[in-house]
């Protein structure tokens, strides 16, 4: 599968970004590059791969009019993720069974494993559907190597990935405290980057700290390019993952195949379409079988599925207009013209189903049972994008888990 040259590479190639990858080698090569940046954009476009280009860049011994010259020992080093001064921080699910000093050294641990699955498969999609954050121990262990000696560049670069899983799960704000500690005071030469995909879910103290630096979207035929070019992958298959992608690389990447597995993205999206499809039919009962082939627990996995359905939703609306261009899911465009004519779709009426997802993404927050958040999510769209099918009922607007529970 590897198709690069050259030494050992452990990144996949950076593309794109053109614009800001100018402005920081510029910051950079005037001595102007702030202490902690923020790289905010949408999910998968790459920013933590920027933010390893960046600081590839820092330690590079001879930087051109491209950036990094990608031939010195340190950006060898760099390219195959082993720098001793670039430290790359992710969030990570919790280690089981480990608090205080011993959760820190896990999750080093884990940090350590995940590095070396990188390395070993560069090619991987990121996208996880684990339960991720950046916990208090990570803080610990970036401060404990930010407060020791370089080993070959003048500071130690930290990157901070999805930086507004800092706040964990259990509302606690110890981890982005700790961070902003370090921002505060950098201790020696330090440098943070810090990404984030929602900088508004970031404390504001975390973000008047950082510089803030938009990376947007990429155009579409970069992002198939890149697949094919990138990492080999079929035309036909490259054109339908970018086409998905909204400029996101790392979305495109996790629609496509692994092996005979579907692509983690397009399993969602298929089981959003399911879902949406299943409050379209005739026999309420399809909703129900689709609501307990989910887990008892885990709710929260549920939120990335509640974006494909809203997609689903906003492409029946434009299906039922008559809207064909502006049909997000091309590939899925005569599929939904047919469940628009077969369960007489009005367009008006989608607004309501967008505010059942809503309802649904609340409880999902607040952890509520998995298949009594679907059956409740499935009969509420019923409700709303068929109204006449509900029946005798006559609590179809009641979100259905309240009555389940009862
Ligand atoms: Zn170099």
């Amino acid at each position: 599968m590897a198709a690069f040259e050259g030494p050992p590479v452990s990144l996949h190639p950076l593309i794109g970004h053109d614009g800001v990858r100018k402005a920081l080698r510029v910051a950079h090569a005037r001595g102007e590059l702030p202490g902690s940046l923020l790289l905010h954009g949408p999910r998968g476009v790459g920013k933590q791969r920027l933010a390893l280009w960046l600081a590839q860049l820092v330690v590079c011994d001879a930087p051109g009019p491209d950036g990094p010259c990608q031939r010195c020992g340190p950006c060898r080093m760099a390219l195959a993720l082993e720098h001793p001064d670039i430290h790359w921080y992710f969030p990570l699910e919790r280690p089981k069974g480990a608090s205080g000093e011993k959760l820190a050294d896990k999750l080093e641990e884990a940090r350590h494993r995940e590095l070396a699955e990188v390395r070993a498969q560069p090619k991987r999609p990121s996208f996880s559907d684990q339960i991720r954050a950046l916990y208090l121990g990570s803080v610990a262990n970036i401060r404990s190597k930010a407060a020791k000696r370089p080993s070959m560049a003048d500071g130690p670069i930290f990157i901070v990935g999805q930086a507004e899983l800092l706040v964990p799960q259990e509302a606690s704000q110890e981890a982005a405290n700790a961070l902003l500690k370090l921002l505060e005071e950098p201790p020696g030469d330090a440098r943070f980057i810090l990404t984030s995909s929602e900088p508004g879910m970031l404390l504001s103290t975390i973000r008047s700290r950082t510089v803030p630096l938009h990376v947007p979207p990429l155009p579409v035929p970069l992002v198939e390019t890149f697949l094919e070019e990138g990492l080999g992958v079929a035309s036909d298959t490259a054109g339908w993952a970018a086409t998905l992608s909204q400029g996101s690389p790392g979305r495109a990447m996790a629609f496509l195949p692994d092996g005979d597995d579907l692509g983690p993205l397009e399993s969602l999206r298929r089981q959003a379409f399911h879902t949406v499809v299943a409050a379209l039919a005739d026999d309420a009962a399809a909703g129900f079988e689709i609501a307990v082939g989910f887990p008892p627990a885990g709710a929260r996995k549920l939120i990335d599925l509640f974006t494909f359905v809203e997609e689903w939703l906003r492409d029946l609306a434009a299906a039922a207009a008559g809207a064909d261009v502006v049909v997000f899911n091309q590939d899925a465009l005569a599929r939904l013209k047919k469940h628009v004519d077969r369960a007489s779709i009005d367009p008006a009426r989608v607004p309501m189903a967008f505010l059942a997802v809503e309802r649904a993404r609340e409880l999902a927050r607040g952890n509520v049972n998995p298949q009594l958040v679907m059956s409740g999510l499935i009969r509420d769209l019923r409700a709303a994008l068929r109204p006449a099918s509900t029946g005798a009922s006559g609590s179809a607007s009641q979100p259905a888990v309240e009555g389940v529970r009862g």
